[in-house]
């Protein structure tokens, strides 16, 4: 990027400034200057940038610790630069890259090749996890205290699950030395059902297409969560999708297990039920959509705390592929450019969740589990701002994203809240 050596003194004024960091709220004016939050000056100096923010709410800027950038190897789907201009525009200023890419993020060059990619792209921050296994294969432990020397801030085989009780073991113990998380995607093979497309239910029955049980998932949460205990590891489960696992990992928790959880947008707002078969592109992914009764546990779960974190398993793929059908298509939706929006409407707007809480599960709370500073708006930290309209309903239309996927599961839905702005070290991003 050929970008100045400093960015424009900025004033975001007249916004509803909130910031979970501090518990302060208050609504007037936040002026960034070489890149921090800083003291507004009695005169502004010449040439600063004024970005009107009534109505807005301006916050420290979200962190997705759950997204697949696709490069190297599947560019057609995503590139490191698309999907970080794809998180800019929907108010992401961090973002966390998967390591199932081809090939796999196992070396400590994949691991800088993610996090080049990421500052030559200059948008949001991109950082990267790297596998747990080498290759994902889960037969040997990747070579995990290079794989964090090289700047992986987890370790993780998401797409599959180390199947291995005892290779699981030795990595979560070598991650609790590391002093890193190790995130799961907790599935059992066996139980998977090989070729599952969707909830063992009653679409599942009633379609003839082969489902993915709940317990799948929760025998593989019940096991982590044991060798967390046993291993001291910071454990946390991507993507939960069903009721027993939430209630296993508020047990956990109770009892001191480093345990954490994320719920994606798409597990709170759809189950079963909203399945169209003709749409894998907007319905088929892994964790697949569960009971109506599943998505109403992981709603309790969210707003009580048990899965403090909102993440987006953002899964784009070429819609070519999408259109195999809905047994053969591969799993995955997109979901930076909603994710704001969706989570907002569904818990903020319908005053589930208090708004504090709703942005804590989209700051702190996934800075607290990458290990990294808590996004504030103090005066001195770090200018990553998210300016977030609240007075614009709009209706979800996947041909306007920046991101290269088109599978979304939010096409024609209405929400409430849109990204004015986003700011990276004080950089205005714009991503369209
Ligand atoms: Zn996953």
């Amino acid at each position: 990027m050929n970008q100045p050596s400093t960015s424009t003194p900025t004033l975001i004024h007249n916004g509803r400034c909130c910031d979970p960091a501090t518990n302060q709220e208050w609504v007037g004016d936040l002026y960034l200057a070489d890149g921090k939050i800083a003291a507004q000056p009695d005169d502004l100096p010449p040439g600063t940038r004024i970005v009107d923010a009534t109505g807005c709410l301006v916050t420290p800027g979200l962190i997705d610790v759950h997204v697949h950038l696709r490069e190297p190897g599947g560019e057609t789907a995503e590139t490191i630069a698309s999907g970080a201009a794809a998180a800019a525009a929907g108010g992401f200023t961090t973002i966390v890259a998967m390591p199932n890419t081809q090939p796999p993020i196992d070396t400590p060059k994949g691991v800088r090749y993610v996090l080049d990619g990421g500052r030559q792209a200059g948008a949001t921050r991109v950082l990267t996890t790297a596998c747990l296994t080498t290759g994902r294969a889960g037969t040997a432990v990747a070579p995990l205290a290079e794989l964090a020397a090289a700047g992986a801030v987890a370790f993780t085989d998401d797409g599959c699950t180390v199947q291995d009780d005892a290779i699981m073991r030795t990595a979560m113990q070598r991650a609790a030395q590391l002093g890193v998380p190790v995130m799961d995607h907790a599935q059992d093979r066996v139980m998977e059902c090989q070729g599952g497309a969707l909830h063992a239910g009653r679409r599942a029955a009633a379609w003839g297409w082969p489902g993915i049980p709940a317990e799948a998932e929760t025998r593989i949460v019940a096991r982590d969560i044991a060798l967390a205990r046993e291993t001291g590891a910071a454990l946390h489960i991507q993507h939960v999708s069903c009721a027993a696992s939430v209630d296993l990992i508020a047990d956990a928790q109770q009892t001191g297990v480093r345990v954490t959880a994320e719920a994606t947008p798409h597990h709170l707002w759809f189950c079963e039920d909203d399945i169209d078969p003709a749409r894998p592109d907007a319905y088929k992914m892994n964790p697949p959509l569960r009971t109506a009764a599943d998505r109403g546990r992981l709603q309790s779960g969210v707003c009580e705390g048990t899965l403090a974190l909102f993440a987006t398993d953002h899964a784009p793929h070429p819609m070519a592929e999408k259109a195999k059908g809905f047994v053969a298509a591969p799993f995955g939706v997109v979901g930076l450019e909603t994710a704001m929006a969706a989570t907002y409407s569904l818990l903020v707007a319908t005053e589930r969740m208090p708004l504090m809480r709703w942005l804590r599960a989209w700051t702190t709370a996934p800075a607290q589990l990458i290990n990294r500073p808590a996004p504030s708006l103090a005066v001195g930290q770090t200018a990553d701002v998210t300016v977030f309209d609240l007075g614009v309903d709009w209706q979800v239309v996947a041909d306007h994203f920046v991101s290269r996927g088109r599978n979304t599961s939010f096409a024609g839905q209405q929400l409430t809240g849109k990204v004015k702005a986003v700011f990276v070290d004080g950089w205005r991003i714009d991503s369209r």
